[in-house]
């Protein structure tokens, strides 16, 4: 077994580690493998390591894979087109990058009624910068009573990427932010399993998990460089 076992092992660890220094169940966080542009042979390989859930950003790319692996749990963590709503909800079981009523409706009609509810997190933009993806705060109860009301999806909670800071305590300020916001949706709504957090990558996981992240999203210290 090659590098990938070993990354998924110290990127499990560091993990770990920081759930230990914010009191947290280790159980409570999930690691999303991220495995854009990267090979079938790798995602079998971060398998076998026993690694069980991967984020893909490009449709096509991701469809050659889960055709190979459909075995993994798949999440889409990409913009969303609305000529790419029918391959995502008809492949993937999570997707965290929902922004809008329109990409929730196309995504709820093009679901297969054969599957289980396809679930669903709302990106939001927690440092209001023009031009970066995810509703705004204020918008963001309005697209929750929207989504809710729809029945092929499962809302489970909220995503962001907040923009790259190196102070600590900058990057915690937005997780919490975001943190704060599913507590009040959780106050507001009737949302039974609306408790996902998906923030958080290598350069912040610690400050993530120490604000309640549930998904740490990691591609390049597992996989390697994208080229
Ligand atoms: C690519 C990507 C990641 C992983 O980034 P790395 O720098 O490779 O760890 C995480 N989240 C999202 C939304 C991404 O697009």
């Amino acid at each position: 077994m090659g590098n990938v076992k070993n990354n998924l092992l110290r990127v499990q660890a560091r993990i770990n580690d920081a759930c230990i220094a914010a009191c947290r169940n280790p159980e409570s966080v999930k690691l999303l493998a991220v495995t854009k542009t990267k090979p079938p042979s790798m995602v079998r390989e971060a398998i076998d390591a026993g690694q069980s859930d991967f984020g893909e950003n490009y449709l096509q790319d991701a469809l050659v894979k889960i055709s190979e692996v459909p075995d993994a749990t798949w999440h889409y963590i990409g913009n969303i087109q609305s000529n790419k709503t029918r391959g995502i909800a008809t492949h993937f079981d999570w997707v965290h990058t929902v922004t809008s009523e329109k990409i929730a409706r196309r995504l709820n009609s093009q679901r297969p009624e054969s599957a289980l509810p396809l679930n669903i997190m709302l990106q939001v933009n927690v440092n209001h910068e023009p031009g970066r993806q995810g509703v705004d705060k204020a918008d963001l109860p309005a697209l929750v009573e929207s989504t809710l009301q729809l029945d092929h999806l499962r809302l489970r909670g909220l995503m962001a990427i907040p923009e790259k800071v190196d102070d600590e305590e900058r990057q915690l300020a937005n997780f919490v932010e975001l943190a704060e916001l599913l507590a009040a949706i959780q106050g507001r709504f009737f949302l039974p399993g609306f408790d996902q957090l998906s923030m958080g990558m290598s350069a912040d996981l610690e400050a993530a998990i120490s604000a309640g992240a549930t998904w740490i999203r990691i591609g390049t210290a597992i996989f390697g460089e994208r080229h």
